[in-house]
């Protein structure tokens, strides 16, 4: 996608309605998708690229597990999932797999089954062969005591969605900007929150004069908003502990496609471990390591640690297959899909583990949606274009007004920010709610 206007004819043409996203990654792609179902918005989005993407969402393997110990994100996935499937190869439906052989793991896959179908999610144990008919190359049963399976979960493709949201979005009107964002300008008003009066970027101001700031900007979010990241000027008096940390994913050398019913994502929570068949070969990832802060420069690729070496080693011996994974990081990390070597990819954690979602309550036209995975995109995105656009004073749906709560990215106010990064790094480990 090329920009379809420039800075200087989007501030010859000031409008009261405008919307401007910055990021357009899987979540900002969806929420110019959402805020274009109606014409009363000129929505823009600007990104640094809009060619590729250079965010998470360019490395994501999309796995989309729905149950969570969160209610309120097992909601927003069920959403997701729906929004997901009405698009022309974005889900498929291969199932999900998890996999115990320990007391204590076994233990919690029983309780996660009951906990699915207290939230409508099909779920059920299977035996440890079963289990292996599944994903015969991963799963020795003689390794598993027990199965979880959960079959109306899947696979998205991440950037397949995101560029039909771009494209649709397009049609409806929205516009897109290609530009690197270096900072914000503020106006104070004595006591009434502050405005945001433009958008710096490296090719000049966006006059926001009546317009609307969306950050859906993933793992630099920080950056933007915070000093102590790198920000030019504190925009919210908020903490914004939106954390950046390092995660390996490797791959197998390429293979013919294998006959027969597609792979269920499998993940081995005792050992913070998944694995997926991407149709040409495998992929696998592990959260099995000290969790590691990151600063982002350019991309959503780190360089490579070498103790990753190590933890990809561990990963794989779970694995039937493992043997047959890359598990020594390749340093021109450029492009590791392409090159199919093991790669540092960079997401977010939070230290409730959800999005920060919704409006900044001190600075009167901003927004934010950032912190979300794949899992939960569209279902957050929709949600917040609906708070968006809904009219002044109609209320929100009880259910809609609970979600924004938990969501609000207010809710850290009056916390430290070190312990709120170590809470978000301590999240990292528990990506499987195993720690509870
Ligand atoms: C290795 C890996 C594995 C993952 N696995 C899964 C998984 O299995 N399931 C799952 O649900 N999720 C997974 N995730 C997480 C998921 O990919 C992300 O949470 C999600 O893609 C975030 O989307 P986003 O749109 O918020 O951010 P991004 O995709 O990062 O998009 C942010 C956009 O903002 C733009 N931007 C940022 N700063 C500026 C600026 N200053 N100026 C202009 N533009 C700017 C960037 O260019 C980018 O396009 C994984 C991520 C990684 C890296």
């Amino acid at each position: 996608m090329n920009s379809t206007l420039d800075i200087h004819s989007l501030n010859d043409n000031p409008s009261s309605h405008r919307i401007i996203i910055v990021g357009g990654g899987i979540v900002g792609a969806a929420l110019a998708f959402h805020l274009s179902s109606t014409k009363e918005h000129h929505v823009v989005l600007v990104d640094r690229c809009l060619e590729k993407s250079l965010g998470s969402t360019g490395h994501a393997p999309g796995f989309v597990g729905q149950l969570n110990e969160s209610s309120v994100l097992t909601k927003l996935a069920k959403d997701t999932v729906l929004e997901y499937l009405s698009i022309p190869g974005g889900f498929s439906r291969v199932g999900g797999l998890e996999l115990s052989s320990t007391p204590s793991g076994v233990e919690a896959l029983r309780r996660r089954r009951d906990m699915a179908l207290a939230a409508d999610l099909p779920a059920e144990i299977i035996t440890p062969e079963a289990a292996a008919a599944l994903a015969p190359d991963f799963i020795d049963p003689d390794s598993v005591k027990i199965g979880l399976h959960f079959p109306s979960d899947g696979t998205a493709n991440a950037q397949k969605i995101t560029s039909y949201y771009f494209d649709q979005a397009r049609a409806r009107g929205v516009d897109f900007l290609e530009a690197t964002v270096t900072g914000f300008t503020t106006s104070r008003n004595d006591g009434k929150p502050t405005k945001m009066t433009a958008i710096q970027t490296a090719e000049g101001h966006i006059n926001l004069e009546g317009s609307t700031v969306i950050l859906a900007t993933g793992i630099w979010t920080s950056s933007l908003t915070d000093p102590a990241h790198g920000a030019k000027a504190p925009i919210t008096q908020l903490p914004i502990p939106i954390v950046p940390v390092a995660h390996p994913y490797t791959f197998t050398p390429s293979r013919p496609p294998r006959v027969g019913n597609a792979y269920p994502f499998v993940r081995w929570p005792d050992h913070h471990v998944y694995a997926r068949d991407h149709g040409d070969r495998d992929g696998l990832g592990s959260y099995n390591h000290s969790p590691m802060q990151l600063n982002p420069i350019g991309t959503a690729i780190g360089t490579w640690p070498a103790e990753f070496d190590q933890v990809l080693s561990e990963a794989t011996s779970h694995l039937k297959n493992g043997h047959d994974f890359h598990s020594r990081g390749c340093v021109d990390d450029s492009d590791p899909w392409l090159s199919k070597q093991p790669f540092n990819g960079i997401f977010s954690v939070t230290p409730d583990n959800l999005p920060l979602a919704g409006r900044v309550p001190d600075v009167a036209n901003l927004w934010m949606c950032a912190a979300i995975w794949v899992t939960t995109a569209a279902g957050t995105a929709k949600l917040i274009s609906r708070e968006i656009l809904r009219d002044i004073g109609s209320p929100s749906t009880p259910e809609d007004e609970l979600l924004m709560n938990a969501l609000s990215p207010a809710r850290f106010q009056g916390i430290g920010t070190e312990n709120l990064t170590l809470q978000a790094l301590g999240k990292y480990n528990d990506i499987y709610n195993r720690k509870i």
